[in-house]
């Protein structure tokens, strides 16, 4: 690491050692370096077999029961290959640890691939779902794939909660799809409460989860940025560390806890 980089993290340590109310998001970049590919620039998913169609949800709507044989019946692509033999790197790791020390208060992620819950993170948003996951389009109600069971002769899948008879579908948030109440109301808490926002691995272009990091630009508050290419964000970021994350956080980690001793 360059020793101007290795300054940055310094300061960025000297901030957070204070434990201010910390936010962090999420982006692919954390992702890439457990070896994941990108949906979108050369080699993403998206570029080489093109985009999901835009009204993804309303077809899945108009039609879920085609929706829930085409699921049961795809086996799994290249991308979910890469995805489900995908591990949590020193990155992830850091940042749980980080929520253990006190440090980061609560993590919004872009990524559906289960990492940082694997790392061991706590206090998670899954902005855009969770690939392992299944979620009620009613109420909300989400469950981990592993205690999920359902019978296959009848589809599509009703919510049983209580009172509920919505549908169920893949937590992942899809194309034309609102991201659920739920993932939004505790990004907006977490980030209304925060003195400290980081971004991590994030060009911080696709909304509404962009939106946080501008909202905590506009009200003055301390931006950290970690990303190894400049983003949009860069110019307004009190720190901007441009390295990534599996190689910042850890650092970060390290020098905190001298601050700490
Ligand atoms: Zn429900």
């Amino acid at each position: 690491m360059e020793h101007a980089t290795r300054e940055s993290v310094q300061q960025a340590a000297n901030i957070l050692q204070s434990r201010p109310y910390t936010v962090a998001l999420a982006g692919a970049g954390m992702s890439k370096e457990s070896g994941i590919p990108t949906f979108r620039g050369s080699g993403g998913l998206w570029t080489e077999n093109g985009e999901p169609p835009l009204d993804q949800y309303q077809q899945f709507q108009r039609d879920p029961k085609r929706w829930w044989e085409e699921r049961s019946n795809n086996s799994l692509g290249d991308f979910a290959q890469k995805i489900d033999s995908a591990q949590p790197n020193p990155g992830h790791f850091a940042l749980a640890k980080m929520e253990e020390m006190g440090i980061l208060r609560h993590l919004i992620t872009q990524n559906i691939d289960d990492l940082h819950r694997r790392a061991g993170h706590q206090s998670l948003t899954e902005i855009h779902g969770n690939r392992n996951w299944m979620r009620c389009i009613s109420c909300g109600f989400r469950i981990s794939q592993r205690d999920f069971t359902y019978d296959p002769n009848v589809l599509p899948v009703y919510c049983d909660e209580d009172g509920c008879d919505g549908i169920i579908k893949s937590d992942t948030v899809m194309f034309g799809e609102p991201i659920p109440p739920q993932a939004l109301n505790s990004s907006s808490m977490h980030s209304d409460l925060s003195d400290v926002f980081l971004t991590i691995g994030t060009s911080a272009l696709v909304y509404p989860a962009a939106a946080f990091p501008v909202e905590a630009i506009q009200r003055g508050k301390i931006l950290i940025e970690i990303n190894p290419e400049p983003t949009q964000l860069t110019e307004h970021a009190t720190i901007a560390i441009g390295a990534e994350s599996g190689q910042v956080l850890p650092l970060l980690v390290e020098m905190i806890s001298e601050l700490d001793e």
